[in-house]
């Protein structure tokens, strides 16, 4: 029901991405997750409330200046820890978080599955990660791979997606849920909506619907599915 994402110029995600999730419970969820990235993809994830998470969480696990955040409010698949998000591929590389529903997912997912992709939650999000992970098995960069499979995605997103192959990127996309991108003096941020970031951030960006924004340590670019470059203020 809600997801965060930062890429900070120092320091650990986790306890920021923590933060965040914890302003976005009012949206009301029933499980929470974060995922941070190092040399790879480490993911914390439960059903239940942030409370009793951080009671168990040890945030020194999780190690890494960038990650994604998320809590969930179950539409595909009961609340479970397998259900949480985040969710990754099957290698463990591509790691995505996701607001909204993938209406088309039963026949993504019967066609990844008969090309080998193994599922485990019931979520409609999966898809989105083990569709990157076919176009990046491609040959396509994670940008190229992440515009390929919005393409095939019907129904409502806002999500971001990080990945260990190129370990200092953060991307998100949105269609039907609102997507903020924000940068302070600490990094970047993407989140649902403006309480999740505002004592980190307050240069704030509205994506629209079908756009992407990259972001990495050169700045951030805007840009539609077709890959045309969207100046915003
Ligand atoms: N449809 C997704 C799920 O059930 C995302 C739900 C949400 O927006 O929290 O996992």
């Amino acid at each position: 029901c809600g997801i965060a994402a930062c890429m900070l110029k120092n320091g650990k995600a986790a306890p920021i991405l923590l933060g965040c999730v914890k302003r976005l419970e009012y949206r009301g969820y029933d499980s929470v997750g974060i995922a941070t990235l190092d040399s790879s993809i480490i993911v914390e994830k439960d059903k239940g409330k942030i409370k009793d998470f951080e009671k168990y969480l040890d945030l020194s696990k999780l190690p890494g200046r960038i990650g994604l955040g998320h809590v969930r409010w179950a539409t595909h698949g009961p609340p479970t820890k397998e259900n949480a998000h985040p969710h990754l591929d099957c290698e463990g590389k591509i790691a995505v978080v996701h607001n909204g529903i993938i209406s088309n997912y039963e026949e993504l997912k019967d066609e990844l599955k008969s090309e080998g992709h193994k599922f485990t939650s019931e979520t409609d999000t999966e898809v989105i990660a083990h569709l990157i992970e076919k176009y990046k098995n491609d040959g396509h960069d994670l940008e190229e791979a992440v515009k390929r499979a919005l393409k095939r995605l019907k129904g409502s997103y806002a999500m971001a997606v990080i990945s260990s192959d190129e370990p200092d990127k953060i991307i998100g996309a949105r269609k039907e849920n609102p997507l903020i991108v924000a940068k302070g003096d600490s990094g970047y941020f993407l989140a649902s909506d403006i309480p999740a970031i505002l004592e980190h951030a307050r240069n704030v960006i509205f994506l629209e619907d079908n756009e992407m924004v990259i972001i990495d340590d050169t700045g951030h670019q805007i840009k539609d599915l077709e890959g045309k470059i969207k100046k915003k203020e």
